[in-house]
């Protein structure tokens, strides 16, 4: 069922650019921003804004995959399945990007800093984490979900 066929690594590494050049466009607006207007805790934000836009590079992906890649037509669950990631990325998506709105507010019941410079504080690892772990969650399901249907396309 699950091959590793050179038709499943050109999707796995469609997978790979599709949700790199997702986060490159993320990065590159923000650093150019930065130079003139820093926000502060930038790292924090944009992690969590990469790991939601990213989100957007897995429903071009599962997108791609249901119209362009053939599975086996007994198994018709895979195709469902297809259609179910691409309904759970946009909805990671979506929720990424509410969350990452929501970020400002979270961290200002914690902390307070000037807007429109660089903070010096360091938040602790745990709380960073806590803001970022819906996120982290959503990118590992959407991960694994990616990997495993370009290794059950057939070659
Ligand atoms: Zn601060």
């Amino acid at each position: 069922m699950i091959s590793f066929e050179a038709v499943n690594i050109q999707w796995l590494f469609f997978l790979l650019a599709a949700a790199t050049f997702s986060v490159l466009g993320v990065l590159f607006p923000n650093w150019f921003k930065e130079l003139g207007n820093p926000r502060p805790h930038n790292g924090l934000k944009l992690f969590n804004e990469c790991l939601a836009r990213h989100q957007f590079g897995y429903f071009t992906f599962f997108c791609a995959l249901y119209l362009a890649a053939s599975f086996d037509p007994k198994r018709t669950w895979i195709r469902n399945l297809n259609w179910f990631a691409i309904a759970l990325s946009l909805g990671f998506y979506g929720y990424g990007l509410f969350s990452s709105a929501r970020l400002d507010r979270k961290i200002s019941k914690n902390h307070t800093c000037q807007k429109d410079t660089e903070c010096e504080v360091a938040f602790p690892f745990r709380f960073r984490l806590r803001l970022s772990l819906l996120n982290i969650f959503f990118a590992l399901v959407s991960l694994v979900g990616g990997v495993f249907l370009a290794l059950l396309v057939k070659p």
